[in-house]
């Protein structure tokens, strides 16, 4: 460490996620007790990509670890947009499914946001869906993008301030950047996006008080991009658990940044949980 620069500290994703999967576990617990019902999270993937059979594997598996009931529905790598889209209006209409989570990216030949617009919101605990990003844009109840729903709560537990620091966005798409950016501009920080189409990328992220890495090319943000004292998280997961951050220069230069595997992947599953007992909590009440 170079003097003047701090030595980052880690931000454990893997023991915040454990608390908030003890605690969906507890309260999927009291459902059971009281209404007799098991929330059910139903995961749909098309094609078997194998990185996404993993991680439906992996969800399917912490379900089951927090007492959540799991549907699993595969569709070949041929199935048809209307094929896709009929399972999900299925799944929806099924009174014994809580939560419904499309793994994607689905195959190019599918229409993936009539496929999302095909859960019901009230089942969207993954928050794809636009009635879900419309809701979170506008602080009215709904269920956020897990991802960066996740990366809120791991900001939380690290009592990072967000009201008035300056947060830069590396990458727009619809289930990360962007609504990460809008929870961020919604809990009063001035947000920066950034693209592809961005000039001088890193005279944008070197004023980032809060710098989240979401652009899927492995190890993209270097330490030269970061301010010192940032708060660094890498939002990124690539083949060979490489995140888009380059870990090591990055610490250099960070005050708190998250670990590849280990930060915001453990996040993103126990907000899916947290969000499906939810989910169950609020259709039982409803009747
Ligand atoms: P995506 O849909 O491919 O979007 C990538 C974004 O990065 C786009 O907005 C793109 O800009 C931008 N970008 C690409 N090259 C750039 C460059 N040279 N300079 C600046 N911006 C650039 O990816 P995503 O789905 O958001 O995923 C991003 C990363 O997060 C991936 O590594 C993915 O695996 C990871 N991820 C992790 C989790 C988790 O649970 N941990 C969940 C979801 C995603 P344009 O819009 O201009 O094309």
């Amino acid at each position: 460490m170079s003097a003047g620069i701090p030595s980052a500290l880690l931000m454990d994703g893997t023991a915040v996620a454990r608390r908030i999967v003890e605690q969906a576990a507890a309260d999927a617990a009291a459902l059971k007790a009281q209404a007799g019902v098991t929330p059910c999270l139903a995961t749909v993937l098309v094609g078997s990509d194998p990185a996404s059979v993993t991680y439906v594997r992996m969800k399917q598996n912490r379900s089951a670890k927090a007492g959540i009931g799991s549907r699993h529905v595969e569709l070949p790598e041929t199935a048809t947009t209307a094929e896709l889209v009929a399972t999900l209006t299925g799944l929806s209409q099924d009174p014994e499914v809580h939560g419904i989570l499309l793994q994607h990216p689905v195959p190019p030949h599918i229409d993936e946001r009539a496929a999302f617009e095909a859960i019901a919101p009230e089942k969207d605990v993954d928050g794809v869906t636009m009635h879900s990003f419309a809701a979170m844009a506008f602080g009215e109840p709904g269920f956020a993008s897990a991802t960066p729903g996740g990366i809120l709560r791991l900001l939380d537990a690290y009592s990072v301030d967000l009201a008035g620091r300056h947060a830069v966005i590396v990458g727009r798409s619809p289930i990360l950047g962007k609504p990460v950016g809008m929870l961020l501009l919604a809990r009063d920080a001035t947000v920066t996006y950034c693209h592809s189409k961005t000039a001088d990328l890193a005279a944008l992220t070197r004023r980032a008080d809060i710098l989240v890495a979401a652009v899927g090319r492995p190890r993209f943000l270097t330490g030269d991009a970061v301010k010192a004292g940032a708060v660094v998280i890498d939002a990124g997961y690539n083949p060979g658990n490489v995140g888009d951050v380059d870990f090591p220069s990055a610490a250099e230069k960070a005050s708190l940044i998250t670990p590849v595997p280990g930060g915001v992947g453990p996040m993103t599953i126990a907000v899916l949980l947290e969000q499906t007992v939810a989910a169950a909590r609020w259709q039982v009440a409803r009747g």
